[in-house]
């Protein structure tokens, strides 16, 4: 049998996609393909390997909590020390800031994925306020589950109704649709940067504002930093770009260093409606998962002992001042969270399919078919982006 008769992940039958490269191992910002092919890995996973692929601080990591302990018990049953650990280093990373009630974000729960994450904040900001209502943007992508994709885009959800009732979408950027947020919804979901929509950083102004009605109508604001945070955009959390700070805090992805992991972070005072009696709270067998756990807080040290977050500004600007060509109509970026535009799809196709032939992996967005993803490892060096990029103008057609 085929990859694509085993392996429904890899099963798309349409030229676009999956690439079915087949890797035989990852190292820093590269892949290794059969007879020794080399690539350069400019989308890190879509956003995960933010310390580069098996960093080894992360892989002893691994390895010194697999010789100790993997699974024991459903999450929160025992004292398992590298969920501990970890929850306090996330926790420090955001002891210097204040909800708009005056809280720190100071109490973790772990799940599985991204989607997880969103699910249980959903609940929670649920069960906080007593409200039935979620408010998201449109273009805002939140995951694949029944509940998160209620808040996506119509596209994805539309075969699988009915989802969850009492969503409302608002615009983002949009002044005026602040007033769909009401003394009804328990919370607004949010990406500070817009991942799958093509890298849409928030206008400052407009997320305070929003900022603002959530607290005159108590609601809650949950920031979903899934793509956006672990130094993917240059500060720990990109929220810490702006001067506003969410209720609920959700990660994942370059959490885990290459590890499966979430997390979704709220002050004591509102996880403690989850706390008086956990079981109806959110339930999950292998979310904060030790080993993942390990290898998270590896990758939270290193990132700050390793100073990463500090040079990704020169590295966004240096592939600013590179990507010119008049095929490219538009950059935009936070960090290393990249969207180079071009005209259309197949024009983009066409550059993406070259870059990888020649050895450099890019990719497009679930909601943004016209712009190439650029998401690097926060490793890469000067040298490495000047071969990148230049790889990629050369592969303009
Ligand atoms: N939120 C955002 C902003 C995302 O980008 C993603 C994944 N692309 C998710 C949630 C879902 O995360 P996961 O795939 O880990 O479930």
């Amino acid at each position: 049998m085929t990859h694509r008769e085993v392996f429904l992940q890899n099963v798309a039958q349409t030229s676009d996609f999956p690439l079915a490269l087949e890797i035989e191992k990852a190292e820093g910002i590269y892949l290794y393909g059969k007879n020794g092919v080399k690539y350069m890995d400019l989308i890190s996973g879509i956003g995960v390997s933010n310390v580069g692929h098996r960093h080894p601080n992360v892989v002893n990591a691994i390895k010194t909590q697999v010789d100790k302990y993997m699974h024991l018990m459903v999450y929160g049953e025992y004292v398992q020390q590298p969920q501990v650990l970890l929850a306090q280093a996330l926790a420090k990373t955001l002891a210097n800031y204040r909800t708009a009630t005056g809280y720190v974000l100071d109490n973790v729960y772990f799940t599985n994925s991204g989607t997880e994450a969103v699910e249980g904040a959903m609940k929670l900001a649920k069960r906080f306020t007593g409200r039935t209502e979620i408010v998201s943007c449109n273009r805002s992508y939140h995951g694949s589950t029944q509940g998160a994709l209620s808040l996506g885009e119509e596209h994805f959800r539309r075969n699988f109704r009915p989802l969850l009732p009492a969503i409302t979408k608002i615009e983002r950027n949009q002044l005026i649709d602040l007033e769909k947020i009401t003394t009804q919804t328990a919370a607004v979901i949010f990406e500070p940067v817009g991942g799958e929509s093509g890298v849409r950083p928030a206008d400052e102004v407009y997320l305070k504002e929003l900022r603002k009605r959530c607290n005159e109508v108590g609601t809650l604001l949950i920031f979903d930093e899934v793509q956006s945070g672990f130094g993917r955009t240059g500060s720990f959390w990109a929220f810490e770009q702006y001067d506003v700070v969410p209720d609920i805090l959700l990660c994942a992805k370059g959490m885990g260093g290459g590890m499966p992991i979430g997390a979704f972070i709220a002050p004591q005072q509102i996880m403690a409606v989850f706390k008086d009696n956990p079981i109806l709270g959110h339930i999950t067998t292998f979310g904060g998962h030790p080993v993942s756990c390990a290898a998270s807080l590896a990758t939270l040290n290193t990132i700050h002992d390793d100073n990463l977050l500090a040079e990704v500004e020169k590295k966004a600007s240096l592939f600013r001042e590179l990507l010119v060509h008049p095929a490219i109509k538009e950059i935009r970026h936070k960090g290393l969270m990249m969207a180079v535009e071009f005209e259309d799809f197949d024009t983009l196709k066409a550059i993406i399919d070259k870059a990888i032939s020649k050895g450099v992996i890019t990719d497009w967005f679930l909601y943004c078919d016209n712009s190439m993803r650029i998401a690097p490892p926060l490793i890469i060096t000067e040298e490495e982006i000047r071969q990148a990029c230049e790889i990629i103008l050369d592969s303009i057609v």
